[in-house]
């Protein structure tokens, strides 16, 4: 491909840059137009926040240390508010990026501080190409309504023919109750199998996740159509 194919091919890509460091935002914003991409920058998460409501973003590139609204919170807001686009999080800090990405924040990916541009750009593309499923080629063959289908290879779920944007745990998940279809999968074999722990405190983070995969499968936990709570014991996928 080349670079003025690539250029086609992103520049209706826009690209939400929260991030209060210029010393960070002006070379990364630079980089990213260079690549083709449309980039607003704010510096605060209120002014992120109201750009995120006004809409039209293929992606948010949020740093988690703003000044006024915290990266994690913003995060949390939109996916309360039913927002999927795809969040790729710049964190200093290490440690907290288990919390952050699917956690309880809803995000899909991560790079931290110091990043190497290359390596930032290649998330963003990768970010954006399972962000538009339209213009993917390879969609799966069948009908429109077809529930779930997994593909465990390229490691891509999907909902009704549309990919969803799944964190690597999430789609873990998604894949061990898919393989036990109508089976219930006990809540301590998806902490060996997904967790590979059976650490019992840590039950609270399976939860979540189960929570946000059934936010991102349209599911409701009181009528489930795909995952079913068994009381005291796990989850059952559902057979259509
Ligand atoms: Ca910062």
């Amino acid at each position: 491909m080349t670079s003025s194919e690539r250029t086609a091919e992103r520049e209706h890509h826009a690209i939400l840059l929260a991030e209060d460091d210029p010393a960070i935002s002006d070379p990364l914003a630079r980089a990213l137009r260079r690549e083709g991409y449309t980039v607003e920058v704010t510096a605060a998460g209120a002014d992120a926040l109201s750009s995120l409501d006004r809409g039209g973003f293929d992606l948010l590139v949020l740093d988690l240390g703003l000044p006024d609204v915290d990266g994690l919170e913003i995060c949390r807001r939109i996916r309360q508010d039913g927002d999927n686009v795809p969040v790729l999080v710049l964190t200093a800090r290490a440690d907290e990026v288990d919390t952050v990405v699917g956690l309880d924040a809803g995000a899909d990916d991560y790079v931290a501080k110091p990043f190497r541009l290359a390596e930032l750009l290649a998330r963003v593309r990768a970010l954006l190409r399972r962000g538009t499923p339209d213009a993917r080629t390879d969609q799966p063959a069948g009908s429109p309504n077809e529930g779930v289908r997994i593909d465990i290879e390229s490691r891509q779920a999907f909902l009704d023919g549309a990919e969803l944007h799944l964190t690597a745990k999430e789609f873990d998940l998604l894949r061990v109750l898919f393989r036990e279809v109508g089976r219930v999968v006990t809540r301590d074999q998806l902490m060996r199998e997904v967790w590979e722990t059976t650490w019992w405190s840590s039950t609270k983070t399976l939860d979540m996740h189960i929570s946000w995969l059934r936010r991102k499968l349209g599911d409701d936990a009181s009528q489930p159509r795909f995952i079913t709570t068994v009381r005291g014991v796990g989850f059952r996928f559902e057979r259509e």
